[in-house]
Order: structure tokens, then C-alpha cells, then sequence
């Protein structure tokens, strides 16, 4: 652009000058996409892969032009059918970007490591393309200016693959990107009203995954782009570290579960190694999992048509966010199978405050969601044509016309379902949603000395180091260290991990990304709440599993629920618990014009420390949750009291305001319960009129 701008303003004279400068930027970006990396084959290595002859491809500008322009669909890839080579794939951004003016791939754009103190291929290999891996990727390369590899398997347990162009969609992307691009289709695309119009139900459903193939397609492009632009090597194929060669020697294999035939090994060599290879979904024994009508968390990405009906187990935030998605998308009978005997504790059991809770609840009742208490399956019965079958089946066209046969058994024998109680539920499709595991298994750990912990996940120290390599060189981050298991807190780890790397090279980086996170409760009587900030403060400077999910400070959590729920800080019962004199202050969305008049149904709460006024904790449902608590967020950590809120001025017509009514309900709690009542009241008036009228 600069180019052009120059050459139009200084007249014909210059364009010679100017096209030669062209011609050396086009030659640099050939020289640059085409350049493949150079990796040690190994062909004789004991008991792995010996018989592997895979061999090194760039993706080629012509086939995925050409892919570009057929109509995009999703599908679910398993492991096992995932083989090839390991594709270099730096030069992928080909597709249709030949004719951009802003391309990267210019001079300057080249890999800036600095001269490496080291013997190896490279300054950092990380091993997983995630959103923690790119992420780290990323920074390592442009910030700490380190020559970086970064190494993708398609997906552990699914992948998000465009069927037309074989575009790997997941990469850069969370695991939880296809719900949320199912979540963003069932709000733009209203099924009832196209059922209404006649439209098959093919076509409905080719509608809602094309919306979804766009926003994985446009995510997937922008991180290859980056990777390119920060000169970070993309490679695709499995990673595990070799035997007998320590902690600094990776090898990459197209498929290292040996079913595949053809192909290509190669050894990457490298100074640190930052492990990013997330996680699975728990799958639970006697489940006939097939990817086609008995899904798991991941595998559900692959969903093929439109359910009419869907049983779903857990009560977690995954859980609650596809219930939701379907029933959003016009699915008549959505079930909902919990273990708990309440559907509230269960809720509570995974953070939300008791309110938030019960209103989360009270939606899922309202919008027709079936909720089976104290139950889990005992066996699930997939129809196929030739007849019923438990064992996995393959898709058939008949077989979509008989339901699954789902047999519930109690669960703890509790008073709303006896121990002997037994019941049997139809759906179309079934999901579980019932926990993840690390993806470690196929990293050949003990070959570096690293160790595991309990639930298979990769033990690391404060500073994220994996405990057991000799060298110290090997990090991990997100996912796969396990919980929280959410794409926030890994790309927090991801970051803190190449901070640790490379400190020298990253000066003006802040120490911790938590530990500005100044959340003293100071409560000079107690002395016990000093100790609170004390031990909240090293424990997140940290970064480490173990003191994210034991600090209710170090993230704000969030439940893709439509109404969303979102919460920072303390609860009620976590402030008591921790001595704090706590009081709340509510205000009803119904209470603010915004809410009144778009969406009602919810409520936020302000949690406070009565002595000082300061807000702990924000705790919200409701339209927008997970964006609004970021303001509630920073409350909290700028040590903010509800005077300061109830005195400060907040613009009209906005959801924000309800910060204010709830603050000001901290000072005058009898008032405002007065008035929720009635705002409460107008609200169900509200809703049996337009009942009526429906
Ligand atoms: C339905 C759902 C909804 C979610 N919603 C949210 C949300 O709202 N907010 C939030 O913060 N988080 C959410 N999450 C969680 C979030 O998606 C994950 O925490 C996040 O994707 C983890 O990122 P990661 O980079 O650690 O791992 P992953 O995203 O799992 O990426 C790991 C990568 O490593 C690759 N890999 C594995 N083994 C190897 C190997 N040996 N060699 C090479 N590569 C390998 C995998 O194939 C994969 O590409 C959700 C998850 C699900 C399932």
C-alpha cells in the first residue's frame, strides 16, 4: 500500500522503481513459502514406526484454491482415520491471498531468532496448536524474537475438518469454538420459522453448519496468518520425544498408533519443549460411542443432522451449554441427566453463587429442558437397519428413523429415584459431557523423565516446569496440566511459560500475569484476611493448576448458557467461610430499562465486605453475563466499594446500570427488596399475557 501510495504521488518516473521493488517483495514471499525445513529421517529406530516411509509436503496454492470456491461442510475426523505425512505448513495461507497487499511474507517478516547459545534445530518446539500453543507460539517467535516449531496432530479425539477443502478448521481454535459457533447459528438462524417455510431438514441443518464452517474457517485462516507473519514453523503430525535421547529430541510421525503405511519420520531437536496438547472428553465404559448418533463433548462437532430430540449427561457448564443450544435450535425434547438429586447444588457444585444457580435453573425449566435427577445410563441401544444393536453402528438412512433407547438406573439410591428404579428415554442423538482427560498418552513421556500426576495429566512446578526432565527444559500449559480446563486460563499459562523460558528476552513483560491482581481483604480485627491475600498472591503469580482452582481471584468464569452466567471473586459462602462479614446487593435485569424492555429474565449481585463497603465478588445471569462481568471484575480488583458504584454516573439505556441499582441495594436492602418484588410481579404479569396471547 505504502508502494502504491508513492508511486501515485511521485508521478510515472518512479513506477519502474516502484514494480522492481515489487518484484523483490514477490520473490522474497515465493523464497519464503517454499522453503522446507530440514528434519533428520529416521527410519531404523526400535519398536517405533519402523516400517513409516512418510515423506515432508508444502500445501500447494493451487489445490486449496481450488478447494476454496467448492460449498464448505463440517466433519468429524477420528484419530484413527487421520494418516498422511507431516505436512510443512508454513506456505498454507496460499489460498487466496496472492493478490493481498498486506502480505506478511515479506523481508521483514522473516524468522528474527537471535544467534542460539544452544545446539539445537531450534530455540522452542511446542507440541499442540490450540489456542495455548499458537498463542505461545506466537509470542515466543515476535516477542522473544526465538525460532520457534510448532507441531499439530489433527485433534486427539475430533477434529473440525471442511469436507470440501480438507482445511483443518480447529487449529488456534478452543475445543469449545463449535458450540460457540452453534450457539451464534441457533440466534441468527430461527429453525421454527424456517420449518414453517417448508425447508427440509437437511437444508436447515446445511445452513447452521455453514455459518459455523465460516467462523472456524475465518479463525483457522487468521491464526495460519499469524504463525506465518511471526516466521513460526508449522509442521503437522504427531509429537512424542524419542528414546533414549532425554528431553530435547522430538519425533514427529504422521500417525504413531502404526496404522498407518506410508509416510514420513522426522526428528525435530530443540532447546526447550512447551507441552500444549489439551484434552479429551471422558469417555465412560458401556457407552457405544460412534461419532454419529452417541457423542462425547468433542465428537458432537461431527453431528450430521438436525436432532429433533437429544439426551445429554452432566451438569456441568459444557453440559448446560449444549442443552441450551439445542433447544435454541428448535429441538422439541431436550433431557438433561444429572447425578445430583437438585439440579441447584449441581450448579452450585461447579461455582455459581446459589441465586445465579436457581435462576440458571428456573431458564432451563422455563425454556422446556427436561431435567432426570439422580440418574446416569446404564445402557444405550443404537438402532441400526438390520435391527437393535449396543454396538456401535454405522449410519444408515434407516436406522435415523428409530430412536436410541436410553435405560436409566438411580444413582445412589436417593428419594426421588429409588435404588431399583429403572427407566428407559428415546432420543435421536445422545451426548456426554461428563469431564476431560489430559492428552498425554501418546507423548512418550517417560523417555524425558516427566512425570504424571493422578489423573494423567503433566506435573509441573510454580513456574509450569515439567517435574522430572534432568535439563529442566520441558513446560507445559494448558489443558493438558487439567483443571480448570478452560481456554483462558491456558493462554494465561501459555504466556506465563515462555515468560519463564525466556526472561532476558522479554524485560518489559510483567513478572506474573496474576499478581497485579491485588486482592487483599483487609479486616485489621481478623488478621486471618491478610493471610487470605498472602496466600492468594504467591499462589497466582504462580500461573500453576494447582493455584488457579484454589483462587477465587485468578479468572472470571463464565457458563455459555443462553441467558449466560458469569462470576468473579467471592460468593456469599466463600466470604464466610473465609471470615469475611459479607453482605449482597441485587438487581434484577427486569430493574434496569434496558433489561425491562430486551430481556427481563435475570439478575446481577454485588457480594461485599460490610465494615469497608469493598466489592469481593460479581456474580451474574442474565443477557450479556460474560461480557458484563469484566467490568465487575475490575471493581474487585481496584478494591472498588458500593458507594463508589452507587455515586457513579452510568450512561442510559444500559445493562451496566444494573451495577448501580445492586450497589445502591447494598445501603438500602429493605427498599430494594420491595422493589424486586414488584418488578418481579410486572414481569410474571408480563409473561402469562404474552402466553395468552400465544
Ligand atoms: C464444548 C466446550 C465448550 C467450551 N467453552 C469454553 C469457554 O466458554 N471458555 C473457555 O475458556 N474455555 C472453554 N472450553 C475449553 C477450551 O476449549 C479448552 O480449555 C481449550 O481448547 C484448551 O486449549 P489447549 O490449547 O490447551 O488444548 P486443545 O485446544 O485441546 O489443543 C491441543 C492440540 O494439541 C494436539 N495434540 C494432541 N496430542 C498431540 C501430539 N502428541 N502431537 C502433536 N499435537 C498433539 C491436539 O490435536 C490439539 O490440536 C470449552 C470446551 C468445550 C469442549
Amino acid at each position: 500500500m505504502c508502494l502504491v501510495a508513492v508511486t501515485t504521488t511521485m508521478g510515472r518516473f518512479r513506477v519502474t522503481t516502484t514494480r522492481l521493488l515489487v518484484l523483490c517483495a514477490l520473490l522474497a514471499v515465493v523464497s519464503t513459502r517454499y522453503c522446507v525445513v530440514s528434519f533428520q529421517q529416521v527410519y531404523d529406530r526400535p519398536g517405533r514406526n519402523n516400517n513409516n516411509a512418510f515423506f515432508l509436503r508444502t500445501t500447494s496454492a493451487a489445490t486449496t484454491a481450488t478447494a476454496s470456491t467448492t460449498t464448505p461442510s463440517l466433519s468429524f475426523t477420528s484419530s484413527k482415520q487421520v494418516t498422511g505425512s507431516p505436512i510443512l505448513l508454513q506456505s498454507a495461507l496460499a489460498d487466496g491471498d496472492a493478490d493481498n497487499n498486506d502480505d506478511p511474507s515479506s523481508a521483514e517478516a522473516e524468522p528474527t531468532s537471535t544467534p542460539a547459545d544452544h545446539p539445537y534445530e531450534y530455540d522452542l518446539a511446542v507440541i499442540g496448536a490450540g489456542p495455548v500453543g499458537v498463542q505461545a507460539a506466537l509470542l515466543a517467535a515476535s516477542t522473544a524474537h526465538k525460532k520457534v516449531i510448532l507441531i499439530d496432530a489433527p485433534r486427539a479425539s475430533g477434529q473440525l475438518l471442511n469436507t470440501q477443502t480438507n482445511e483443518d478448521l480447529s487449529i488456534g481454535g478452543p475445543t469449545g469454538l463449535f458450540s460457540k459457533a452453534l450457539r451464534d447459528a441457533a440466534k441468527r438462524i430461527k429453525v421454527p420459522t424456517l420449518r414453517g417455510m417448508g425447508l427440509r431438514e437437511d437444508s436447515i441443518w446445511n445452513e447452521i453448519t455453514g455459518v459455523c464452517v465460516d467462523l472456524a474457517s475465518f479463525n483457522a485462516k487468521d491464526c495460519r496468518r499469524q504463525l506465518e507473519y511471526a516466521g513460526v514453523t508449522l509442521v503437522e503430525g504427531y509429537a512424542e520425544f524419542e528414546d533414549g535421547k532425554g528431553s530435547h529430541t522430538l519425533v514427529v510421525s504422521p500417525d504413531n498408533d502404526g496404522s498407518s503405511s506410508k509416510g514420513e519420520t522426522s526428528v525435530v531437536t530443540t532447546d526447550k519443549v512447551l507441552i500444549a496438547t489439551g484434552s479429551r472428553p471422558f469417555q465412560p465404559a458401556d457407552i457405544p460411542f460412534d461419532g454419529v448418533r452417541v457423542f462425547d463433548s468433542d465428537s458432537i462437532n461431527g453431528l450430521k443432522f438436525l436432532p429433533k430430540s437429544v439426551v445429554i449427561t452432566g451438569s456441568g457448564i459444557v453440559a448446560i451449554e449444549f442443552a441450551k443450544i439445542f433447544s435454541n435450535l428448535g429441538c422439541e425434547d431436550v433431557t438433561l441427566l444429572i447425578r445430583d438429586n437438585s439440579p441447584k447444588n449441581a450448579l452450585m457444585k461447579i461455582g455459581l453463587d446459589k441465586d445465579i444457580a436457581a435462576t440458571l435453573v428456573a431458564d432451563i425449566i422455563r425454556s422446556g429442558i427436561k431435567i432426570q435427577r439422580a440418574c446416569e445410563v446404564d445402557q444405550i441401544e443404537v438402532p441400526t437397519a438390520a435391527g437393535s444393536s449396543t454396538s456401535t453402528t454405522t449410519p444408515g438412512k434407516n436406522s435415523f428413523l428409530t430412536p436410541l433407547k436410553i435405560t436409566l438406573k438411580a444413582k445412589g439410591g436417593t428419594e426421588c429415584r429409588p435404588a431399583n428404579c429403572v427407566q428407559e428415554i428415546k432420543a435421536d442423538a445422545y451426548i456426554a459431557a461428563v469431564g476431560r482427560i489430559a492428552n498425554t498418552e501418546k507423548l512418550n513421556l517417560p523417555a524425558a523423565n516427566i512425570e504424571m500426576d493422578e489423573y494423567g495429566g503433566i506435573k509441573v512446578d510454580s513456574k509450569l516446569r515439567a517435574v522430572g526432565p534432568v535439563d529442566g527444559n520441558v513446560y507445559g500449559a494448558g489443558d493438558v496440566l487439567g483443571r480448570p480446563f478452560l481456554a483462558s486460563t491456558g493462554v494465561a499459562q501459555g504466556v506465563a511459560t515462555v515468560r519463564n523460558m525466556f526472561p532476558m528476552d522479554m524485560p518489559f513483560m510483567k513478572d506474573s500475569i496474576t499478581a497485579d491482581v491485588s486482592c487483599s481483604i483487609e479486616d485489621e480485627k481478623e488478621g486471618r484476611c491478610m493471610k487470605v491475600e498472602d496466600e492468594l498472591l504467591s499462589m497466582a503469580a504462580a500461573c500453576d493448576p494447582t493455584s488457579l482452582v484454589a483462587n477465587p481471584f485468578a479468572f472470571p468464569v463464565g457458563v455459555w448458557s443462553s441467558p449466560e452466567a458469569a462470576y468473579y471473586g467471592l460468593s456469599m459462602s466463600q466470604a464466610k467461610e473465609m471470615g469475611i462479614d459479607a453482605g449482597e446487593g441485587i438487581s434484577l435485569y427486569a430493574e434496569c430499562l434496558r433489561g425491562l424492555v430486551f430481556s427481563p429474565n435475570g439478575l446481577l449481585k454485588l457480594v461485599f465486605q460490610k465494615s469497608t463497603g469493598r466489592i469481593v465478588g460479581v456474580h451474574i445471569c442474565g443477557e450479556d453475563a460474560c461480557e458484563l462481568i469484566h467490568y465487575g471484575m475490575e471493581l474487585v480488583k481496584t478494591k472498588r466499594t458500593v458507594t463508589d458504584v452507587a455515586s457513579s454516573l452510568f450512561s442510559a439505556v444500559t445493562y451496566h446500570e444494573m451495577y448501580q441499582i445492586a450497589a445502591k441495594s447494598c445501603m438500602d436492602p429493605k427498599a430494594a427488596r420491595k422493589r424486586r418484588v414488584e418488578a418481579g410481579r410486572a414481569l410474571s404479569k408480563r409473561r402469562r399475557n404474552s402466553s395468552q396471547m400465544s
